[in-house]
């Protein structure tokens, strides 16, 4: 590839692939479909076809296979774009009417933020700057943050693995105010603690609020919460439920469970330390019953090539439940692999049924919060499916 020396602006040119893809509505050029490059890392681009015309401006990489992050497709760059983007996804988050003070503000690509997260924790906000362009950017991001916001702390979680493919370092920084080793934040009527500094996440699964208040609605009865984290769906089924069992493989998530079922005054949840796999089979063993269940699993499909093993993980994890669920009961089951599409996920939970020799009706088709939102024509942004089941027989 020619590297011409870097003048001002910056610029690269793209295959005509790579047009047809910024065509197709999509707003990433890959490293291959780059053809002349005069930037340097995380430089924000003007973007040429072959004949030198403009298609736009984007965020350039020297680093990762996703080379460009396109910003706009205008001529020219609008010098207040970081401040509108940022001023439109607040207000797209305020139409929402979310009952809740903690919810993603900024969901990268969806809000035409490309690889920027912001999240917000009642006065605390985190972000991560998951590209070069979207670092080097970060102060001013941050400028904008505090102004528009006034947060009492801004923590970058910059811990995210996904940086390394843009040789960013990983790390965890204050970037403005205090951040303290707990906040307290709320979601409908539960109150949780939640670790910013070093929770899983930005310190929740924020994601999954909207399925943690469906879940609630469906449930009663036993309830079994699988891989329950600091038990989100276990604290809002617990009212409605005679008890809840919430299991996950991690000391501090359970700890954490306990500490939060304390503080809502939930004495009907039980939280155990438990590998999800092994202690579904030993409480089928055991004649163990549930009217409710959630599945909420980590991301088992990271990449394409671990798909067919990911796909007879959640085969397994969901045969089992659909034996420990009763005739009626109610399984939500969730995904929050990319790779596994809608279409797969229902085909693998079709399998899963067959081979438990139940009867199951789809009651409710889910996806990530609102405030997480999908770009059509981008399926990135569509990463978190959740199935409502009913066993009808
Ligand atoms: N349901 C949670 C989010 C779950 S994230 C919420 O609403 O907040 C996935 C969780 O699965 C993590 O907490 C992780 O510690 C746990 N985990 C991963 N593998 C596991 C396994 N094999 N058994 C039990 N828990 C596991």
């Amino acid at each position: 590839m020619y590297h011409a020396p870097v003048t001002s602006p910056p610029h690269v040119k793209i295959s005509g692939k790579g047009v047809e893809r910024l065509r197709a509505g999509h707003p990433w050029i890959y490293r291959s479909d780059l053809t002349d490059v005069a930037a340097e890392a995380g430089d924000c681009v003007v973007v040429k076809d072959h004949r030198g015309r403009v298609l736009g401006h984007a965020l350039y990489s020297d680093r990762s296979q996703i080379a460009l992050r396109l910003l706009t497709r205008e001529d020219d760059l609008p010098a207040t774009l970081w401040r509108d983007r940022l001023e439109r996804a607040f207000a797209v988050r305020q139409a929402l009417g979310l009952d809740a003070t903690a919810y993603r503000l900024v969901h990268g690509e969806g809000d035409l933020l490309p690889s920027l997260v912001v999240d917000r924790y009642g006065d605390y906000l985190v972000v991560q700057a998951l590209s070069q362009g979207i670092e080097r950017r970060t102060p001013e991001i941050v400028a904008h943050l505090v102004d528009l916001l006034a947060p009492r702390g801004v923590l970058a979680r910059n811990d995210p693995k996904v940086r390394t493919l843009e040789g960013l370092a990983q790390k965890v920084e204050l970037l403005h105010g205090e951040v303290p080793d707990v906040v307290h934040v709320r979601e409908g009527r539960v109150q949780y603690a939640a670790d910013l500094w070093r929770g899983q996440k930005t310190g929740l699964f924020l994601d999954q609020r909207e399925n943690r208040e469906a879940a609630a609605r469906y449930a009663r009865g036993r309830a079994l919460d699988a891989f329950s984290y600091n038990g989100g769906f276990a604290l809002h089924m617990a009212p409605a439920c005679a008890s809840v069992l919430a299991l996950d493989a991690s000391e501090e998530a359970v700890a954490r469970v306990a500490a939060n079922a304390a503080a809502n005054g939930a004495a009907n949840v039980e939280a155990r330390v438990a590998n999800v796999f092994d202690e579904l089979r030993e409480l089928e063993r055991a004649g163990e019953r549930f009217d409710t269940i959630v599945l909420d699993p980590p991301a088992f499909a990271k990449s394409r090539p671990s798909l067919p093993k990911a796909l007879s993980g959640y085969k397994e994890i969901n045969l089992r439940a659909l034996k420990l669920l009763r005739p009626g009961g109610v399984l939500v089951s969730c995904t929050c692999s990319y790779h596994v599409d809608e279409a797969t996920f229902g085909h693998v939970l079709y399998e899963a049924a067959t081979d438990a020799h139940v009867p199951v009706a789809v009651v409710e088709k889910r996806m990530q919060g609102r405030d997480h939102p999908v770009l059509l024509g981008v399926p990135e942004t569509y990463y978190l499916k959740c199935l409502v089941l009913r066993r009808v027989g």
